[in-house]
C-alpha cells in the first residue's frame, strides 16, 4: 500500500540537512523590466508585480491576495526563469494547468506537469526527465498527486540535493482554508512542505481572502514571517445593481441583451442546471438571442465547445451554473446577470468579477426576489457543502436588500478594505441615484414581534400572516381570534418595512425560518423562534434597518438601470423604473389575508 510520505512527521535524515533555496544574485530592476518584456511581452508591470517579485526573488515567504486577472501567475513566472533550479506550483485544477502550459509555451520556457492521470510509464518518465534535464523551469502538480505520492516528495528530495529546488507556489491558496469557498482537503498536506523543506520558499497567491482565512492559510502552510501583498479589491469599471425579480424578469434581460451594441456578450448565472436550460431556451427561441446553457451535466467536449463558441463571439450568451468560470480568462465581458441571487458574497464578488476584465464599463445585476432562497435551501440540503452556510446567504440577501448603501462599499468592507463611497463615481445604483437612507433601530417593534411569535401556538404562522396581524388586519388562521391584545399593535408600520424588519431578525436569527407541510401537504415556511432570542431579550442588541432620509420613510421600489454606453463609464446609464411588485413569500394556500 502506498505510505504517505506527506503527512509522515519524520523527516528523513538527507532533508534534515535543510538545505535553503539555491542562490544567485538577485536580478536588478532593469532586468526585471527586460525580461518581462522580451520574455512575457509586457510592456510594464501592474500595481504590485514588481514588489512581490522582489520579496519572491529575495526567498522572503510571500502572501499575495489580489483580485483575479490582477496578474499574480507573472509573480512566479518571471523569478521562476530568473532562478537557478524549478519552481514547484501547486494548482487545484488540471485545467488552469493547461491553461498555463499553453501561456508557458507561448513565451517558450520550458515546464513539466505531474497530474496523476498520467500511465505509470509515463509518469517514471516524467521524473527521470525532471531529474536530467536542467532546462525545466516549473513544474505543475496537482494536490491530489502531493497528497497521495511518496515518489513525488522523493523527486523534491532529490531536486533539493542538488539544488534545485527554487520554491513553492500555492495557487488558490485560500483552499487550504475551512474557512474558504472552495475548501480542499488535499490542500491540507501541504503543510508538509515547510516542515519537511523549511528553507525552501513559499508563495501564496489568491483572489480572495478575508482576514480570517489570510491567517489560516499562513498558519497551515506554517509561512515564516511573510510578506503580505493585499491589493484593492475594487473593480472601478463593474456597475453593480440589484433589480426586483418579478415576472417579467426574462423579458427585462432580454431587452437588456437586446440594447447591447455590436452583440456584446456575458453570463447569465442561475442556481439549477434546470433554471440554466429554461432560461437559455427562452433567450434563444423566444428572443432569438444566441445562448447555450452550461452546467455539470454536460459532458467535457461540449463544454469546451461551448465555452470556444463563447470565446470566440459565436455565442452571445453562457446561461451557467457555477461550474462555469473558475479559470477562464475572456477579456470582454459586458455584463453578468445572475438570474437568483448568488449564495454569498464572495461567490458574487468571484462570479460578478467575470465581467469587465479588459477595464471598460460592463454591468453586474441581480435579479432579487426573497424566494430564490428556497433554492439555496434544497443545495444546501443536499450538497452537504461544508463551506457554504445560511449566514452567508443572509449576507447576500442584506446585499440584494439593501438600496442605499453603496454596494461596493458593502462588498469591499466584506473583504476588511475600508471603503469610501466617494469612490464608487456613481458606479452602482445606490450611489447613482443618490439614495441616501438612513438606520433606525427598530428594536422597540422587534420585541413586540418576538413576544407574539413567541406566544403563538405551534401551528404555521407564515411572515405574511404574522405581518399582517400585527398591522391590525384580520387573518383566517385558527390562532387569529385569541390574540387580541397583540391585534394591531403595529399598526403605524407599512407592511413593506414590518415585512423587512422580520427579515433582519431572521437575518439575526432572533427569529428562524423553518419549512414544513401544511394539512395539504404543500410546502410553507413558518417563522418560529431564533437562536439569538433569549439574548436580543436580555441585552440591548439592536435591529438595524436602513429607512429613506425624509418625514414619511418609504421604501422606494429597486430600479432598472439600462446602461447603454459601455464605452465611458462615467457616463449616467439611462434609467427607467420598475413597478414595485414584491413578492415576498411563495403563496401558499395558508396565505389568505381577509
Ligand atoms: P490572476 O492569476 O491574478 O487571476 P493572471 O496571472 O492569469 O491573473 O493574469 C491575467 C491576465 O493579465 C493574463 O492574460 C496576463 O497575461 C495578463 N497580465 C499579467 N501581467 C501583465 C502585465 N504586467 N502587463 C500586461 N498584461 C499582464
Ligand atoms: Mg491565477
Ligand atoms: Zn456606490
Amino acid at each position: 500500500s502506498p505510505k504517505n510520505l506527506l503527512s509522515s512527521s519524520k523527516p528523513s535524515l538527507l532533508r534534515s540537512l535543510s538545505k535553503s533555496s539555491p542562490s544567485i544574485p538577485i536580478p536588478d530592476f532593469t532586468q526585471l523590466v527586460r525580461t518581462n518584456q522580451e520574455v512575457f511581452k509586457n510592456l510594464s508591470f501592474r500595481p504590485f508585480q514588481r514588489e512581490i517579485i522582489e520579496s519572491v526573488l529575495q526567498q522572503k515567504d510571500t502572501f499575495v491576495c489580489m483580485p483575479t486577472g490582477g496578474g499574480k501567475s507573472l509573480t512566479f513566472q518571471l523569478p521562476a526563469i530568473l532562478s537557478q533550479g524549478i519552481t514547484i506550483v501547486i494548482m487545484p485544477l488540471l485545467s488552469l494547468i493547461y491553461d498555463q502550459g499553453k501561456k508557458l509555451e507561448s513565451f517558450n520556457i520550458p515546464y513539466e506537469i505531474i497530474s496523476g492521470t498520467q500511465k505509470k510509464v509515463a509518469d517514471s518518465n516524467i521524473y527521470n526527465k525532471i531529474k536530467t534535464d536542467l532546462s525545466i523551469k516549473i513544474l505543475f502538480v496537482t494536490p491530489e498527486k502531493l497528497a497521495k505520492s511518496q515518489k513525488i516528495m522523493d523527486l523534491f528530495d532529490s531536486l533539493h540535493l542538488a539544488d534545485r529546488l527554487s520554491r513553492f507556489v500555492i495557487d488558490e491558496a485560500h483552499c487550504v482554508s475551512k474557512w474558504g469557498r472552495d475548501f480542499r482537503g488535499d490542500y491540507l498536506k501541504l503543510s508538509n512542505l515547510k516542515k519537511t523543506f523549511p528553507k525552501i520558499p513559499i508563495l501564496a497567491l489568491t483572489g480572495t481572502a478575508t482576514d480570517q482565512i489570510r491567517e489560516d492559510v499562513v498558519s497551515v502552510l506554517s509561512m515564516r514571517a511573510p510578506k503580505y501583498f493585499l491589493a484593492s479589491f475594487n473593480r472601478p469599471n463593474l456597475f453593480y445593481s440589484v433589480y426586483e425579480k418579478t415576472n417579467k424578469c426574462l423579458e427585462n434581460i432580454a431587452t437588456y441583451i437586446k440594447n447591447k451594441q455590436n452583440q456584446e456578450c456575458g453570463l447569465i448565472y442561475c442556481i439549477s442546471k434546470k433554471d440554466c436550460e429554461k432560461v437559455s431556451k427562452k433567450l434563444s427561441f423566444d428572443y432569438k438571442i444566441t445562448s447555450h446553457h452550461y452546467h455539470a451535466d454536460l459532458n467535457d467536449k461540449d463544454r469546451h465547445k461551448i465555452q470556444d463558441q463563447w470565446m470566440e463571439g459565436k455565442i452571445q450568451v453562457i446561461v451557467a451554473t457555477i461550474a462555469f468560470g473558475m479559470g477562464i480568462d475572456k477579456k470582454n465581458v459586458r455584463f453578468v446577470i445572475h438570474y437568483s441571487f448568488p449564495r454569498s458574497i464572495e461567490n458574487y464578488y468571484q462570479e460578478s468579477g467575470r465581467a469587465g476584465r479588459d477595464g471598460l464599463r460592463s454591468d453586474c445585476i441581480i435579479y432579487f426576489n426573497n424566494s430564490d432562497k428556497y433554492k439555496h435551501d434544497k443545495l444546501l440540503n443536499t450538497q452537504k457543502r461544508q463551506s457554504f452556510n445560511l449566514t452567508e446567504i443572509y449576507q447576500i440577501m442584506k446585499y440584494c436588500e439593501n438600496i442605499y448603501t453603496c454596494r461596493r462599499k458593502i462588498v469591499l468592507e466584506y473583504f476588511g478594505e475600508k471603503f469610501d463611497d466617494k469612490n464608487c463615481n456613481e458606479m452602482c445604483d445606490s450611489c447613482l441615484f443618490k439614495r441616501k437612507g438612513q438606520s433606525r433601530n427598530f428594536r422597540q417593534e422587534a420585541l413586540k414581534i418576538l413576544n407574539f411569535v413567541q406566544d403563538l401556538p405551534k401551528s404555521v404562522k407564515t411572515l405574511l400572516q404574522i405581518s399582517s396581524f400585527l398591522r391590525g388586519v384580520r387573518v383566517k388562521t385558527s390562532w387569529s381570534k385569541q390574540f387580541h391584545e397583540e391585534f394591531g399593535v403595529l399598526h403605524e408600520m407599512k407592511q413593506e418595512d414590518l415585512e423587512c424588519v422580520i427579515r433582519h431578525m431572521i437575518y439575526e436569527n432572533v427569529l428562524c425560518e423553518k419549512v414544513v407541510k401544511n394539512f395539504k401537504k404543500f410546502k410553507i415556511t413558518k417563522i418560529d423562534v431564533g437562536e439569538n432570542s433569549e439574548r436580543f431579550k436580555n441585552s440591548d442588541m439592536p435591529i438595524i434597518v436602513m429607512i429613506q432620509k425624509c418625514k414619511n420613510p418609504v421604501r422606494i421600489p429597486l430600479q432598472m438601470i439600462s446602461p447603454r454606453d459601455s464605452e465611458n463609464f462615467n457616463d449616467k446609464p439611462e434609467v427607467n423604473i420598475l413597478k414595485s411588485n414584491r413578492i415576498i413569500l411563495p403563496a401558499s394556500p395558508e396565505d389568505q389575508v381577509d
